[in-house]
Formats: C-alpha cells, structure tokens, sequence
C-alpha cells in the first residue's frame, strides 16, 4: 500500500516517490500558523481561519484541499479557483502506486492524506473492470 513520509522539497526521495509539499504542483495552498497567544490559524491566501488547536487548524487546511481539488472553477470567492480539477485528473496517473512525500509531520492530517485515496481510485476502477469481465464474458 502506498503511504505518506515525511521529506522537504530538496531531500532525495526513495525510489517509488512523489514530493506533495510546498512549492509542488500538488502542494496545500493553505498554511497552518500558530498564534502568539497558543490559538493557530490558517492563511489561505488573504483570508485567515481561527482555531483553538493544531489539530483543528489542520483539519482545516485539508478540508480546503479538498474544497480546491472539487472547485472546476465555478466557484468564486475564497477558495483558488483553477488547477484543483486538473490534479484529480493527474493524481491516478501520476500518483498512482507511489509513496507521497510532504513537510508536514507523521500522524498529523495532511493534504497528502487525500492524494493518496485519489491515487487508489485507478485502482478501483481497474478491479471494477475485471469484475465486470467476470461478469459478462
Ligand atoms: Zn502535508
């Protein structure tokens, strides 16, 4: 099963890896950013979103990923408004059966988390495709 480590972008990667970080084309557009007084935030281009904790400010930052890997555009406002469609495309092809590298520490949520599931859907559909077969040959 392909999994998430943790690197930087001018680390050498093992072999069977893709760096997802910052400064990638698949990189989390959003920062996390802790607080002088403790709170964290996360920056997402000018708008900033409060938060009590890491763990929530984390979250965050992945559920904007995924609110940008699902906007084709029509979307105005907040969130970036192109490139997301075009990685859900790519990702299967691109990401598929590889490891994902990314700065961001093990055992906290991650942008790459979700790169990951997309990946395996070319997998699924190729398990699909046989049951089909199966089925009606
Ligand atoms: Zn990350």
């Amino acid at each position: 099963m392909p999994k998430r480590i943790q690197s930087f972008a001018n680390s050498v990667l093992p072999p069977n890896c893709v760096f997802v970080g910052p400064g990638s084309k698949w990189e989390n557009h959003s920062e996390v950013v802790e607080n002088p007084d403790g709170t964290w935030c996360v920056k997402y281009g000018a708008v900033t979103f409060s938060h009590k904790s890491r763990e929530e400010a984390e979250a965050c930052a992945v559920r904007l990923y995924i609110k940008y890997l699902a906007n084709d555009g029509s979307q105005a406002g907040q969130i970036r408004d192109s490139g997301g469609a075009a990685l859900v495309d790519a990702a299967p092809d691109e990401l598929r059966g590889m490891d994902l590298a990314c700065t961001c520490e093990l055992g906290h949520e991650c942008h790459a988390d979700v790169l990951l599931e997309i990946a395996s859907w070319g997998e699924r559909l190729d398990d699909l495709r046989e049951i089909l077969d199966d089925l009606f040959s």
